[in-house]
């Protein structure tokens, strides 16, 4: 994410301005569904030696990358640097797109806030000992057609159980099991996954669906349907 000339400054109080709100429904990432399937939850490693300390909080950005979509940087949403029990990524050779399979209230809330509070469910010991670094996702795709940074990209995520090695994780905000995503998300995650298979020089081959490499519901049968189809285009 280092190449991109334009870069646009946006007041970080406009995004922390809300505060977060206790809702009914469900949020836990797409480990939601890994968690009626007990061997399926993804564990994050823990690396050693110790990966240099992230730097401190960096100046809020959104990239502009053409009309196609925007990211959003993780120093505009995260309250916290990743803590250290992190592995570095190394290269990339594979990409998994998920959904994030938020329902009932969390369904509702802004992008920004439902990518907040996984990272803090992600982060929290508890009901399942997760106590990851960050959030496992290396990126986000909003209802509002943005892509929100995650887990920076230098480190190994937390998305894949068994296959998070060289693996980007791309997550898609909502749940896809039997509705697809809205036209202008699916726009952004087309975009964004030939820009990142352009930047990693990663073939549609090697671009799955959390089902296709660990046992899992997710990216939900509406969102894989999309994604076989996607694959199988020119
Ligand atoms: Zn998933």
């Amino acid at each position: 994410m280092s190449a991109d000339p334009a870069r646009i400054l946006l007041s970080r109080r406009a995004f922390l301005g809300a505060t977060a709100a206790v809702v009914a429904g469900g949020l836990a990432g797409c480990t939601k569904e890994a968690a009626r399937t007990p061997a399926a939850a993804p564990v994050e490693p823990i690396a050693t030696p110790r990966p240099p300390a992230p730097s401190a909080r960096q100046a809020p950005v959104v990239e502009q990358r053409g009309p196609a979509f925007t990211v959003v940087d993780r120093s505009a949403w995260a309250e916290r640097a990743p803590g250290a029990k992190i592995n570095p990524m190394g290269e990339v050779t594979r990409i998994t797109v998920h959904h994030t399979g938020e329902y009932g209230k969390w369904a509702e809330l802004p992008d920004m806030q439902v990518v907040r509070q996984i990272e803090n469910y992600h982060r929290m010991n508890t009901p399942h000992k997760r106590a990851w670094a960050c959030i496992g996702y290396h990126f986000l795709v909003g209802r509002d057609g943005r892509i929100y940074e995650g887990r920076p990209a230098r480190f190994q995520g937390a998305h894949t159980s068994g296959a998070n090695a060289n693996n980007l994780g791309i997550s898609v905000i909502g749940d896809f099991m039997r509705r697809e995503p809205s036209e202008r998300q699916l726009r952004a995650l087309a975009a964004f996954l030939d820009d990142r298979r352009a930047f990693y020089k990663v073939g549609k081959a090697r671009v799955f669906g959390h089902r296709d490499l660990s046992p899992s519901e997710c990216p939900g049968d509406a969102l894989y349907a999309w994604l076989r189809r996607w694959k199988a285009a020119s």
